[in-house]
């Protein structure tokens, strides 16, 4: 049974899942590099269920017994004895096969460990770790407390048993999840993705306007935002790395990357960030 979560990185993702990993009633070990990196972590737990208390979907009281279940550090010495460690820090391969090994050092031997990365390789993470059998990815979405799916991720080498217990750890933070082999973007952003650069062709080559592509896939297919807005959301130079990524991975011409998604990144069009992307939104 998991009952206590160690989360490396505060940032984002790290403080999302911090946040329904203790609002599941799990012990939490959030740890950073940085006392400022730990403090901005929490003040955006706090945030989020302060948030939750006014639309009273939770009472202070269990905001208070929330953020208590949560211990923000610097020091990784405390992740030993955790029965799970989710690394969630920067998306930077050389720096996640470094967190893994200090882990390995630091986790008792029983502990399961997991990678929240979007791009790399879990069968190549795995390698890297002293418990092959006993790593698996997950891949949480933004943000994590709203977002309803955990994306387990099987490496090569995970064990049946690991990803049961991963399994059932989704359902027990109150998530629903889905099991994909190991393979570039896994399941969602292997769709999503190339959806989005397909989009891009199609704007690219006229075939209506950004307003028109993005209505068509709400109005027509039921989509909640349209694949260009999703795109300016994302970031435009994330979504050609991710492409890039693809493109690489599978050495396929399918996957290239829209000319004009390039063309944007070059002019620094990168999207909401910049002020500009396919749509304008009144900064720049
Ligand atoms: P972020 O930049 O917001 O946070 C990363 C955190 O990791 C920072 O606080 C940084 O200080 C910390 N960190 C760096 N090195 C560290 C170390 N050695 N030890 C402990 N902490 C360290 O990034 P993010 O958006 O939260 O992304 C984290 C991971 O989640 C990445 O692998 C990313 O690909 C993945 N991911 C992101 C999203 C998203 O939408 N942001 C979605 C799914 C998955």
């Amino acid at each position: 049974m998991i009952e206590q979560v160690g989360i490396i990185g505060a940032g984002t993702m790290g403080n999302g899942i911090a946040q329904v990993c203790a609002a599941a009633g799990l012990g939490v070990t959030m740890v950073d590099i940085s006392d400022a990196a730990v403090a901005r972590g929490l003040a955006t737990v706090g945030t989020s269920l302060d948030r939750l208390v006014k639309k009273e979907k939770i009472s202070a009281a269990e905001k208070e017994a929330t953020l208590a279940r949560i211990v923000a550090t610097t020091d990784k010495a405390k992740l030993a004895p955790c029965d799970l460690v989710i690394e969630a820090a920067t998306e930077n391969e050389d720096l996640k096969v470094k967190i893994l090994k200090d882990i390995c050092a630091t986790l008792n031997p029983r502990g399961l460990i997991a990678t929240n990365t979007s791009s790399i390789s879990i069968t190549k993470l795995a390698a890297a770790t002293d418990r092959a059998d006993r790593f698996i990815g997950m891949h949480f979405f933004n943000p994590v407390p709203v977002m309803a799916l955990l994306e387990l991720i099987r490496g090569l080498q995970t064990s049946d048993d690991t990803v049961a217990k991963a399994e059932a750890f989704a359902k027990r933070i109150g998530k629903v999840s889905i099991t994909a082999r190991n393979s570039p973007g896994f399941a969602v952003n292997r769709i999503l993705c190339p959806m989005i650069n397909e989009a891009i062709f199609a704007l690219q080559e006229g075939i209506a306007t950004a307003e028109e592509i993005d209505a068509g896939m709400k109005l027509g297919c039921n989509h909640p935002i349209g694949p260009l807005a999703l795109a300016d959301l994302i970031g435009l130079d994330t979504m050609l790395s991710v492409m890039e990524v693809f493109y690489k991975g599978f050495n396929d011409p399918k996957y290239r990357p829209a000319p004009l998604l390039k063309e944007m990144v070059d002019a620094g069009h990168l999207g909401r960030k910049t002020g500009r992307g396919f749509y304008s939104y009144g900064t720049s």
